[in-house]
């Protein structure tokens, strides 16, 4: 059986109780319902420590939504790897589009970050994914060609089998209309393809390659029955335990 990756992206919502309160939902719902599947959930930076202390010894693991690539150092404001690993972190989303269209992420810094996430013992979620304006001229693939590639230049093979890429259409993210399964099927196959000729055909049969944008438990198995889908990235319906364990207890042997 795949083993999938379920992914909550609770970007800026939540204090810390309600983050605590979040996690604690989810890890009594995977306790009566347990999966075989992975699932990460990603907070806020202030609520890192508590639900890192509320989730232990369960079979949740956590991450970060960003770092800085820096270990430590004058960088007001940012945050380090070895910083996220202290709470608890295993895994950090780079690239996410809103940090690259509101904050201005560039495909260099996330070169710098996806290396310091190896680095220091995180496993980087690198996100890609073209704008509308982008897909409608026939460009996706150019682009998330150029984001997955110099995303994952500084990395070695081995390592990039060990990583997480999530295909993200900025379209798609937070507005309810979610890609096609064809249309997430077509360029997660170009991803994994891309990286076999930079990083191999092993790297690129292991690396998970997530979809993300307006996923529910509604559309999860249209998505997740496509060949290259190694589970999904979610955002809002991430901010509730009910709707993010309705995706998380999906059933590969129902969904043939
Ligand atoms: C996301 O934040 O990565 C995301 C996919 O959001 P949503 O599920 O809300 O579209």
């Amino acid at each position: 059986m795949r083993r999938y990756v379920f992914a909550g992206n609770w970007k800026m919502n939540k204090t810390v109780s309600e983050a605590v309160a979040l996690a604690r939902a989810l890890r009594e719902g995977l306790e009566k319902e347990p999966t075989p599947h992975e699932v990460v959930v990603m907070p806020p930076f202030t609520a890192l420590a508590e639900v890192g202390k509320a989730l232990k010894g369960s079979p949740i693991v956590m991450g970060a939504q960003n770092m800085h690539w820096e270990r430590e150092g004058a960088f007001t404001g940012e945050i380090s790897p070895a910083m996220l690993r202290d709470v608890g972190c295993a895994y950090v989303i780079l690239g996410h589009s809103e940090r690259r269209h509101i904050f201005d992420e560039t495909d260099e810094r996330l070169s710098k970050k996806s290396r310091a996430a190896f680095d220091n013992g995180l496993i980087p979620m690198v996100c890609v994914g073209e704008t509308l304006a982008e897909r409608e001229s026939n460009r996706t693939l150019e682009v998330v060609e150029r984001q997955v590639e110099r995303a994952l230049r500084p990395l070695k093979p081995e390592e990039v089998a060990r990583m997480v890429v999530s295909y993200e259409p900025v379209w798609a993210i937070g507005t309810g209309r979610v890609a096609t399964p064809d249309q997430a099927e077509e360029v997660q196959a170009f991803l994994r393809k891309r990286i076999a000729i930079s990083h191999g055909d092993d790297a690129a049969e292991a690396v998970r390659i997530l979809y993300g944008g307006s996923v529910n438990p509604g559309n999860t198995p249209g998505i997740m029955i496509q060949a290259d889908v190694d589970g999904v990235l979610v955002g809002g319906a991430s901010l509730k335990a009910e709707s993010f364990l309705g995706i998380v207890q999906y059933r590969q042997e129902e969904n043939s």
